[in-house]
């Protein structure tokens, strides 16, 4: 029942890296389908949403203009290979009866809609999925401040950020067996430890509005529903 949610309408963040599954590069669609099931199992409880996935498994300006590429170049280039990550993702979840549309930052009307706030906030009131692509269309900016930045816009209830470990630890939980997790933080001590949670200037834009940063993993089954019920293991930021 909906009720039994505390989050109704979420941003989900998901980095390029989480589609390559045990790849060193590009996209695995065994594990993108994965994910999408994750999606597809909040969906299906009546919960609204929305995707912003980065491109670090296929192409990163910063990296790309240590090769030589210069730079404003380089962040369109990772851009337009969000919309390849985006697009990848709405094949998955379409497979599974998602309904999904990509609304991308940068126009490219022959291959998905351009982005539309209104329009996207209709989709998802319909109870599509919306991915959000190229990032905020803009470069040197990531896709976390993208994916901030859509949280507000569509007036999110939070922005949840699916990675690998399942919250904020106080040490490498990889090195350090007695690392502790966070249960919560506030905006301000991960901003003043400079904890890498997210770039600085999301996780400010989420403090000005309000909106909780929920680090939790993507790996465990059923962590998206429960997340979105307000259990199950994360740190939130607020
Ligand atoms: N990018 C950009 N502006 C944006 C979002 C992304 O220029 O608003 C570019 C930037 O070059 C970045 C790349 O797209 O390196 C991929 O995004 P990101 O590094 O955030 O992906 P992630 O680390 O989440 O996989």
């Amino acid at each position: 029942h909906m009720a039994d949610y505390q989050y109704n309408r979420v941003l989900l963040k998901i980095s390029g890296e989480a589609l390559m599954g045990e790849h060193e590069y590009g996209i695995d669609t065994e594990t993108v389908t994965r994910i999408a099931g994750e999606v597809a199992a909040a969906h299906e409880k009546g919960l609204q949403i929305a995707l912003v996935i980065g491109a670090g498994n296929i192409f990163r300006g910063l990296s790309a203009q240590a090769t030589g590429i210069e730079r404003s170049t380089a962040d369109y280039m990772g851009m337009l290979a969000t919309v390849m990550n985006a697009l990848a993702m709405q094949s998955a979840l379409e497979q599974i009866g998602v309904p999904t549309r990509v609304q991308s930052a940068i126009p490219m009307q022959t291959v998905c809609e351009s982005y539309i706030r209104r329009r996207a906030v209709r989709h998802m009131e319909k109870g599509r999925v919306v991915i959000f692509a190229a990032g905020t269309g803009n470069p040197y900016f990531t896709t976390d401040t993208a994916a901030a930045l859509r949280a507000a816009e569509m007036d999110c209830d939070a922005l949840l950020k699916g990675t690998q470990v399942d919250g904020v630890y106080d040490s490498d939980p990889k090195t350090n067996p007695d690392a502790v997790r966070y249960e919560t933080l506030s905006y301000h001590k991960v901003l003043s430890d400079d904890l890498k949670v997210m770039d600085a200037s999301a996780i400010a834009l989420m403090r000005e509005n309000n909106i909780p940063i929920i680090v939790f993993s993507l790996q465990e089954m059923g962590a998206l529903d429960a997340v979105m019920a307000g259990h199950g293991t994360s740190t939130i930021i607020k």
